[in-house]
């Protein structure tokens, strides 16, 4: 793969039960359930699949009594069946009470998210947050501060925007706001280090709904603290829409070595399955060529020289086979989730992407004849024809991962 090495921004490395974040480890992926938490049923359900699906932290809200209650036995729970994955718990609001109450619940999770913009005003909001950090001390567990621009410490909005609006000439309001989340993250880090809570505990965020936003605020968090940093857009919204503004946003970060840890915030369809927000994750950053985690098909997007819907019926066959594959080929067979595979439509294209690919078939175009040549590691090893090229391609890919990677 011709892919430029990223230098990634020197960070802290934090371990969070096993799994590293910054510190040069490879960008981790991470998720947030939508159950409620206090169905335990339904919770290590979701927890498992987005862990089966790759997600390396999942992150649950802790949002009443009955839900940090639940947390301890979802936490056997998922450890009963076999899954490890860390539980982040995501705090607003009463936090405080909920881990002073149940310290059950801040010893089973692995990490805690904390939002400075909602733990409260004044004299009461330095006493709560200050109740967080000791329990995070007391059970030894990281932190990330996550600010976001949708629920900002009003205080300091309004002491920043008065500050601004006295200077001689003031900056814009967006300036502004990036400034107020980055000084919110600093400020609370600062805060929870004189508390007690170690520099390699701490991670932050900054999260903003707008791309030029959140490519802002984060050079600026990157240039002025080397903090593992947790990058995600947030409500980045549904389908398409959520998808590439994330991509747009998390590509140019993670190009300029920004970001330790990401999660991709989308709206799942109504009825749509959680672990989209994972895929879409990993295909970003397999993408970027920074990690690998399931073979990747090269596809060419059909045109006026494609004789029927069957290359696009293959492609998503072969990409769904491969998908499926994965849980029992990533022991089995080292290596396999780097390799390419192209599913072309014509001779213009066909060929010549196939055999940069590790394995690569090129359909019949209109007018051509009907045959499709594969070709294996650059050379074509057989011509395909008749009905059941599918079947018999995919089977050629099978024996190919044996063979190269068994
Ligand atoms: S490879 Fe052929 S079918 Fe595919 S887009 Fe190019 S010209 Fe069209």
């Amino acid at each position: 793969m011709l892919t430029t090495p990223i230098r990634r921004h020197p960070t802290t490395r934090v371990v969070i039960d096993g799994v590293q974040v910054g510190g040069g480890s490879p960008v981790v992926i991470q998720s947030m359930t939508n159950t409620d938490t206090a169905d335990l049923p339904a919770t290590v359900r979701q927890v498992t699949e987005l862990a089966r699906a790759g997600s390396e932290l999942v992150r649950i809200t802790v949002n009443s009594e009955q839900a940090a209650a639940a947390v301890p036995a979802i936490r056997e729970a998922l450890d009963r069946i076999g899954c490890a994955v860390p539980l982040v718990g995501d705090f607003h609001f009463n936090g405080h009470k909920l881990l002073e109450k149940y310290p059950a619940c801040g010893e089973a999770l692995s990490k805690y998210r904390i939002n400075p913009g909602n733990v409260g005003r004044g004299a009461s909001r330095d006493l709560r947050f200050a109740t967080l950090i000791e329990a995070a001390c007391r059970f030894e567990k990281a932190v990330r501060i996550g600010v976001n621009w949708g629920s900002m410490d009003q205080e300091l909005v309004a002491r920043m925007m008065d500050e601004n609006a006295r200077l001689p000439s003031p900056r814009g309001n967006e300036e502004v706001i990036r400034e107020i989340l980055v000084t919110s993250a600093l400020d609370s880090a600062r805060r929870a280090e004189e508390l007690g809570l170690a520099h390699d505990r701490i991670l932050l965020s900054c999260k903003m709904s707008g791309v030029q936003d959140l490519i802002g605020v984060y050079r600026e968090l990157a240039r002025r603290c080397d903090y593992a940093l947790h990058l995600g857009l947030t409500e980045a919204g549904m389908g398409s829409k959520g998808i590439v503004a994330s991509t747009a946003a998390l590509a140019v970060l993670l190009q300029e070595g920004i970001g330790d840890t990401i999660r991709v915030s989308l709206t799942p369809e109504p009825g749509g399955s959680r672990t989209q927000e994972v895929q879409v994750a990993q295909e970003i950053l397999q993408s970027m060529g920074m990690r690998s985690f399931a073979p990747m098909v090269v596809a060419c997007p059909g045109c006026g020289r494609t004789s029927s819907t069957l290359f696009q019926q293959l492609a998503q066959d072969i990409q769904r086979y491969l998908r499926l594959q994965m849980p029992a080929w990533s022991s089995r067979y080292p290596g396999v989730e780097s390799m390419t595979v192209a599913v072309m439509g014509c001779v213009v294209n066909g060929p010549g992407e196939s055999k940069h690919a590790d394995i690569g078939i090129s359909l019949p175009g209109t007018g051509e004849v009907p045959v499709a040549p594969v070709y294996e590691d650059g050379q074509k090893t057989v011509t395909l024809k008749g009905d059941r090229i599918a079947q018999e391609f995919q089977a050629i890919v099978e024996r190919y991962v044996v063979r190269r990677y068994g």
